[in-house]
Parts: C-alpha cells; structure tokens; sequence
C-alpha cells in the first residue's frame, strides 16, 4: 500500500464537473490501495479575479495603494477554501468518505512574509489519522497561518509547494502534479506549438526552468522536491497519459545537452546611477532589497570615472510596487545624486540543460540564432547549466520559438 499526494490545479477544478472528474481520480488511486491526500487550488481563475478586485477597492478618490498584504492573504486564502469543500462533497457525492482542511487545520505554519510566505512546519498526525481510518483527505493549497493566526498565502503558485511540503512530510511515495497539458515541454507549449513532452528531467533543470519562466511549476516547490528527494509527476488531468517525472539527476541526462527552453516576461530594469563607489555598497543594496522578499537578477556595476558607480538589475514588474520605496531609501541614504530609474519592456528567454556543463558552443549557437533574427541581446547571464539573454519584450515569443529550434528541441535526441 502506498501513499499519493495529488494536487489539482485551477483549471483542473474550474467548474463543477472538472471537480467530479478529480475525485474520481483521487477515489481511483484509493481504490487501488493507496492512502489518498490531495491538495486543490482556487477554481478556474479565482484568485487573478480576487487580485483584480482588491486593485479596484484600492483605487479609491483618484488615489491608489497597494493593497495591504495582510488583508491581500486574507482575501486569496477563501479560493482555495471553497474548492476544498466542493472536492470533499465531490467524493461523499460518489460514495467516498472524505475530510476537508485549510492550511491552519492541518497546522501549515509559515513565516509572516505576507503574499510570499515560506513553510516553517505541518503538523502531520491530523492528516495520517485520516488517512489510516481510510478517509480521502483534501487539502487547501497556496495558503498556511503565522504562528499567531494570520493567514498567509505562499506566493503565485504556492500549491505547488503545498504539493511538494505534504509529500515530504507524509513520506509520500509520489506527489501527482495535475495540470492543462500532458507535462513538462521543451518549452511553454502555449508559445511554441512544435514544443515536445519530456519524459525525464532532473530537478536542477527544473529548477532552473522554473526560475526562467516556466510557471508550470512554482520555484519554491521545486527546491523543496529536491532537498527532500520527493519525486513529482506532472500530468494531465483530462487523460490517463504519462506525464514528466522530475527526478535527482542520473548520469545518461547529461548526453543531452538542452533541455529545454523558457521565457520570463515583464522584467523591469532598475537602475541605480551615481552611488558611491566604495566597499559595502551593493552589500547595503542588496540586503535591503532581499529583506523586502524580492529577488533580483542581472546584476550589472560600473564604475565611472567620477568615482561613482552605476547598479542595474531587473526584477519582476508585479515587484515593482514594493521595490520602488527601498530603492528610493537606500540612494537616499547613500548619499546617490540621481533618482533611480525603471525601464519595463524587457523580457528573458533562456536555454537550459545539465549537459552544458561537459559541452562547448551552447552560447554561440543561441546568440547567432537571436543575431540572425535580428534580435538584439541587451545582457548576458550564464550559470553552469542555464544561458539567458535579455532581450525586448516585444520580441519575447518569437525568441523563444527561435532558439527552441536552434537547439532543435522539437526532436528526442
Ligand atoms: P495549474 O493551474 O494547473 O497550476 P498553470 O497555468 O499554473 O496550471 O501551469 C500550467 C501552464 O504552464 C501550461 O498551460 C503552460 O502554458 C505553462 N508552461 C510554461 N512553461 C511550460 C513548460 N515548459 N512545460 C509545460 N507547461 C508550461
Ligand atoms: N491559486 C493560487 C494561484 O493562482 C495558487 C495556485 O494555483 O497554485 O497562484
Ligand atoms: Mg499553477
């Protein structure tokens, strides 16, 4: 006998009939001797439309805030709620006994990092009671509580890392990943149709991809699958195919030199110019900036000849709200004469696979495809297993599909 995790995403729980189709997959399992918990998200688009709303509310007599993020997470945490219920009345419906839990029921604390929180500790014995008496046990995705009660949620995503924390700490022999495509693809198969299903993939690349762009997968939950060695399986909901496992790396991975290929939209730049050129600077910037949980890549420094240096990287555009007000306090504090500066219309495409580490010629190969496209690169990153090159958002899809069939990833090695 065994024990599943499944996780059903938004628009595999999008209406009432998609629900009844997931728990009989989860009954299926259960009837096929396994202990069954599975994790829902918010149905169909629930939780954009709860984030739309909230903007609209705080758009109020010509002014605008950001929403508070306290009371964003207490808005966002009642998607996933509904579903749970209707998932558990779901498998009563078709004979099954079934239990509901939001996140403090099963006691997923996190951190108090609202809309970003991190998983701290789950308190498994309510779940393994359940699931030794041989109740379906279904859980909320995406949302936990701080250790004094407030709700949090674990950022866009965050039922991923629900997924991949609950099979850890059940010991889970598989976590299911129930999606709207067959599995993991060369690359987002919405951008590029010629785009192949991959069987296997280790979590390093996933990991990577993830990062890059691919929002199959939340980064957080990739990460917790490989320091816990959980394996995932990413399927489809709406047919029995096999989908991708992401597994720890095996050496045979290591002949194929691409994996795949990802693209990460609305980047912003943000450009710090004239701070100070001496020891602690970027130390003092970047320690400011990871406190306020936002994650910054491209970093680029020059230093000019007046003994100032320029800073630039990019973050996310829904950072930008928060990043603004640190930025503006720390060229304040360091004496900087220029306000920064933000340019949004930047995009990332990238290739990533385990084989560059022992192959030559990976960058060439994807700068001349961009050059030949008339696609210009505006920064370069690399790490061991990834090249990335940021490029105009404008030309984002068409980039992606173009190194895509540089690397000829349509065809198995
Ligand atoms: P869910 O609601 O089930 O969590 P998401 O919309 O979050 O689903 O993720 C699934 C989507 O991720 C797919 O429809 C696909 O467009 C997108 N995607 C991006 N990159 C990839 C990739 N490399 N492989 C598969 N899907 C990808
Ligand atoms: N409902 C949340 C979101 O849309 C969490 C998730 O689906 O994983 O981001
Ligand atoms: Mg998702």
């Amino acid at each position: 006998m065994g024990l599943i995790v499944q996780k059903f995403g938004g628009t595999s729980v999008a209406n009432a009939e998609k629900i009844h189709l997931a728990a009989r997959r989860a009954a299926a399992a259960k009837a096929a001797g396994n202990q069954v918990c599975v994790v829902v998200s918010a149905m169909g688009a629930t939780t954009d439309n709860l984030i739309d709303l909230a903007g609209k509310i705080c758009s109020f007599n010509g002014k605008e805030i950001a929403p508070p993020k306290r009371e964003m997470d207490q808005l966002l945490a009642t998607g996933e709620q509904v579903t749970i219920a209707l998932m558990a009345m779901a498998l009563h419906a078709q004979g099954h006994d079934a239990i509901s839990f939001t996140g403090g029921q099963i006691g997923l604390v996190t951190d108090d990092a609202f809309t970003k929180a991190r998983i701290q500790s789950i308190n498994k014995q309510r779940i393994q009671d359940q699931l030794k008496s041989g109740t379906i046990v279904i859980v909320a995705g995406f949302q936990g509580v701080t250790p004094d009660g407030h709700y949090t949620t674990l950022g866009r995503g965050g039922s991923n890392a629900t997924l991949v924390a609950l099979g850890a700490v059940l010991k889970a022999d598989v976590c299911e990943n129930y999606t709207d495509v067959d599995g993991i693809y060369t690359a987002d198969p919405r951008i590029v149709p010629s785009a192949r299903k991959i069987d296997r993939i280790s979590y390093d690349e996933m990991l990577e991809l993830s990062g890059l762009g691919a929002s199959v997968l939340q980064t957080r939950a990739v990460e917790f699958a490989k320091k816990y060695d959980v394996p995932i399986h990413v399927r489809n909901s709406g047919n029995d195919h096999e989908g991708t496992w992401i597994v720890a790396e095996t050496p045979n991975m290591e002949h194929i030199v691409v994996s795949g290929a990802a693209l990460k939209k609305d980047l912003v730049r943000v450009a710090l110019k004239a701070v100070p050129d001496k020891p602690g600077v970027a130390a003092r910037i970047f320690s400011d900036i990871a406190q306020a949980n936002i994650v910054v890549d491209d970093i680029i420094q020059n230093v000019m000849d007046d003994k100032t240096a320029s800073v630039t990287f990019t973050v996310e555009h829904g950072d930008l709200h928060d990043i603004k007000p640190v930025v503006d306090r720390v060229v304040r504090e360091l004496g900087g004469t220029v306000s920064p500066t933000y340019q949004s219309d930047l995009a990332k495409v990238s290739v990533v696979g385990v084989g560059m580490r022992s192959h030559t010629g990976v960058a060439q190969r994807m700068f001349k495809a961009l050059a030949e496209a008339k696609i210009n690169i505006q920064n370069i990153t690399t790490s061991e297993i990834k090249i990335s090159c940021i490029i105009a958002k404008e030309d984002g899809n068409r980039a992606l599909q173009i190194v895509h069939d540089a690397f000829d990833l349509a065809h198995a090695k």
